[in-house]
Order: structure tokens, then sequence, then C-alpha cells
């Protein structure tokens, strides 16, 4: 039974109404998750998304800003490459961790900050936001454009790190190559995996998860 026909019942219109309306925000903030979540999404989705991102800061102290063991980030929070707490960027393949630290140190020194949106993920949460792009897109196969399956992700294999903000991105793409790190789907400018020798040349990008 859907939330909808729930709020059907007699006496509860203005009840069922609210739920609505509930429903409605619950789906945006669902958008704006998978965008941060490598799910991609239209450019206006992104820009509030980042909006969202610059005016949330991390808990300086404790849960890592409540990222889960499973290696989700909360809507709006980003983590540093440093940050051993979270599972997210804790677990991520040490190799990847370690060029990412390289690079976001040398991004730095440059006046750029960066962050990482996304980094590990259990295989559960990566189903999860499977779903929710099957939802947000209408079916499994415009949904696996921008979200890959537990089995195929490179997040749950550790291999794989999205990066914020979009100066960051653009750093990386930039520079990411002299520490190994490349860009691989053209559709996802935030999405970074160890794909050559650092100093070496980035292999050509795939348009997009499925391509
Ligand atoms: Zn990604």
């Amino acid at each position: 039974m859907s939330r909808v026909e729930r709020g059907r019942g007699a006496g509860r219109a203005m009840w069922g109404g609210g739920r609505r309306r509930v429903a409605v925000g619950v789906s945006a903030a669902g958008a704006l998750a998978l965008a941060a979540a490598c799910a991609g999404g239209p450019p206006a989705g992104e820009s509030v998304l980042r909006t969202l991102a610059a005016t949330v800061s991390v808990s300086p102290s404790g849960d890592a800003g409540g990222a889960g063991e499973d290696g989700r980030i909360p809507d709006g929070v980003t983590l540093s490459p440093l940050d051993d707490r979270a599972a997210a960027v804790r677990n991520l393949d040490p190799a990847l961790l370690a060029a990412l630290r390289e690079a976001a140190g040398a991004a730095k020194a440059q006046g750029i900050e960066m962050s990482v949106t996304s980094g590990w993920r259990g295989t559960g949460y990566q189903q999860r936001l499977l779903d929710r792009a099957v939802v947000t897109y209408g079916s499994l196969e415009q949904a696996r454009r921008f979200v890959n399956t537990p089995e195929k992700s490179a997040h749950v294999s550790g291999k794989a790190v999205d990066v914020g903000p979009t100066s960051a991105d653009y750093w990386l793409i930039q520079h990411g190559a002299a520490y190994g790190l490349c860009q691989v789907y053209g559709n996802e400018i935030w999405h970074f995996e160890l794909r050559t020798t650092p100093g070496g040349t980035c292999p050509a990008m795939l348009p997009d998860a499925a391509g």
C-alpha cells in the first residue's frame, strides 16, 4: 500500500496530505543523496547539492559527522581524506587512499580544499543506492548509468572515491594523473580511481557507469 493510499482513509485527508508532502521531501533528499553518491542527476540538482554541502559542516569530533560503518555519508556531509574515523575513508584501498591524500596535500598547497563525498561502500548500502536510483530514474537500465550493482561497483571494493567540491574535481581532473588518479566516467566529474601509474596517462573515459 502506498502512502497516498493510506492517506485516503475517511477523516485522515489532512494527515494524508501532510504525509504526501513529507514523502515529496524525502524523495528530493534522496535525489540529492544520489547526486552525492556518484549518481549524477541534472546540473541543477548538483548545484543544490554543492550549496548544501557548503553550508553543512562536519562534526569536529566523535562520529565523523554521523558517517556509518556501511560507508554511508549523510546528505551534505563531506569528509577529509585524512579522516580515518569514517569507514567510507578508512576502508578505501590503501593505494588509492595514499594517492588521494598525496593529491589532497598538493591541492591544498594551491588553495584547493579536497573532500570525500563518497568512498568505500558496503554491499547493502550500494544496493540501497541502486534501489533508490531505480525509483528516481524509472528503470534499472537508466539507474545503472549512474549507480553500479554491488557486484560491479568500484566503491564496494574500495577502489573508487568521489571528491568534492567542484573546484577540487577540476583540480584532480587536471592534476590527478600525476598521482595515478583518473576520472573514469564522462558523466561523473567527481568519481576517481587509480587507473594509471603516477605520472602516466589516464585511459579514455567511459560515457557512464553502464558503458
Ligand atoms: Zn563514484
